[in-house]
């Protein structure tokens, strides 16, 4: 039997122990921290979302980014500064941000946002309840220049395979009929589906440990053990541990273990907040994003979760108020019935999207070393992709698959000089 050690216990990581240890590997994952509730994988939106095919790098975000730039509360903000992992980072992003790259990457996102949601219905049936639902999600415009935008996507989805309902506000209402609405209209994607991330994360943890999968919690990478094939075993805080294959999943942070392996990798820390109204004034049922906000709206059981922006500002371990400011307004100006007031005494949790500068995961073997798999770069989509991203690691130890190259893990990578 094959011994898999997987470095990262957040959503990729787990779905990846899930289904390496299904097809008969025996499973070690690594993990940093205490075991703990308070992770990326945890405090997101908790969306699967097959609507959301368009790459971040995608054309018009850049103008529409450089806008933002100005305004302190605004969704979306890259901070200059004179970084070479940024400018890198950048100049890629800048180069990707046209309709060729869209069109390559919108089919192969939706595909794999579609299989992912179709592998946790599977998951359902073996882990205990994480409040998978499929009632699809609702892009909210409160103008009528927003809308316009969204309908052209429900467009694009619909040229994809995928039905999007153009609704006027009477419309959303059928599907709100709770909830005060201070809208022009907005699109139901109705393939789209939500968990609750904490209860899923829960639920792969109870799953994998009750299955003979091993997570070292709170256990540092002092180094490797390198043979012919690649890595066969890792120095950890816990003494060695052998493997015949390693998968890196461990989100923003792949970038500095990559170091310690010769590799640069361009990967930037998006960041984001959420705060969870557990009494909220009004209920949704449907999700919800503010299309010209970038807010995240998830119904979970009674409580309601509120997130975005994507701040591209290094890996600091503080709230930014005027972001956070920026969400509640928001909230604030499509629910009439919603006061700041709500907010107050609520804590903001935050969490580090590893973006690509493609808007693409990094999934495959590295070239460098066979044994090794990387899997990471999900953005805003690492839960949604959990799965599916899982089962693929898993194919990959399984077997020879051919190089998929949209996903590549080596095709904006460099190797250091000396390793
Ligand atoms: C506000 C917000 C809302 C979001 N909403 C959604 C959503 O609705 N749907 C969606 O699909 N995605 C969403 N996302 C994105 C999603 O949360 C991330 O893409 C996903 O959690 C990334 O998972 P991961 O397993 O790759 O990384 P992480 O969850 O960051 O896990 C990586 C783990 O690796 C560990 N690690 C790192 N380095 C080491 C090391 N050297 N040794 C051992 N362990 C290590 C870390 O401690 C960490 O636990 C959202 C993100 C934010 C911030």
């Amino acid at each position: 039997m094959k011994q898999v050690v997987i470095i990262g216990a957040g959503v990729v990581g787990l779905c990846t122990a899930y289904f390496a240890r299904n097809a008969g590997f025996e499973v070690t994952v690594l993990e940093r921290q205490q075991a703990s509730y308070e992770g990326t994988s945890f405090g997101n939106a908790g969306m699967i979302v097959p609507s959301h095919f368009v790459p971040l790098a995608a054309p018009g975000i850049l103008s529409q980014g450089f806008r933002w730039m100005f305004d302190k509360e605004s969704p979306f903000y890259v901070k200059p500064r004179l970084d070479g992992d940024l400018l890198a980072w950048a100049y890629q992003f800048w180069r990707h941000c046209n309709q060729a790259q869209v069109d390559k990457a919108a089919p192969r996102l939706l595909e794999l946002n579609l299989q992912s949601r179709d592998l946790y219905k599977q998951m359902a049936k073996d882990l205990k309840p994480f409040g998978l639902e499929q009632k699809g999600l609702l892009m909210l415009c409160n103008t009528d220049y927003g809308l316009e935008k969204e309908a052209r996507l429900a467009e694009t989805s619909k040229k994809l395979g995928m039905r999007a309902d153009v609704l006027d506000k009477a419309g959303v209402g059928e599907l709100e009929p709770d909830l005060d609405l201070n809208i022009v209209g907005g699109v139901h994607y109705p393939e789209d589906a939500h968990v609750n991330p904490k209860a899923l994360m829960l639920a792969l943890r109870d799953w994998l440990t009750a299955n003979a999968v091993k997570i070292l919690w709170n256990t540092e990478i002092s180094g490797w053990r390198k043979d012919e094939k690649g890595i066969c075993a890792v120095k950890t805080s816990r003494g060695e541990l052998p493997c015949d294959a390693l998968v890196i999943a461990s989100g923003i942070w792949s970038v500095e273990l990559l170091k310690t392996l010769g590799l640069k990798l361009p990967m930037q820390a998006g960041k984001g907040y959420s705060m969870l109204l557990k009494e909220p004034v009004q209920a949704f049922t449907t999700p919800a994003i503010l299309s010209e906000a970038k807010v995240a709206i998830s119904p979970l059981g009674s409580s309601v979760r509120f997130g975005g922006t994507m701040e591209i500002a290094g890996l600091k371990e503080q709230v930014n108020p005027s972001r956070v400011e920026g969400i509640m307004k928001s909230v604030l100006k499509y629910f009439p019935a919603y006061q700041k007031q709500d907010f107050e005494g609520t804590s903001v949790w935050y969490g580090f999207r590893p973006c690509t500068p493609d808007g693409l995961p990094y999934l495959g073997k590295l070239a460098k070393y066979d044994n090794v798999v990387l899997a990471t770069g999900h953005a805003m989509l690492g839960l949604s992709l959990g799965p599916v991203t899982g089962k693929h690691v898993t194919e990959l130890l399984s077997y020879e698959q051919p190089v998929d190259a949209l996903l590549d893990p080596n095709r904006f990578m460099q190797v250091y000089s000396g390793f």
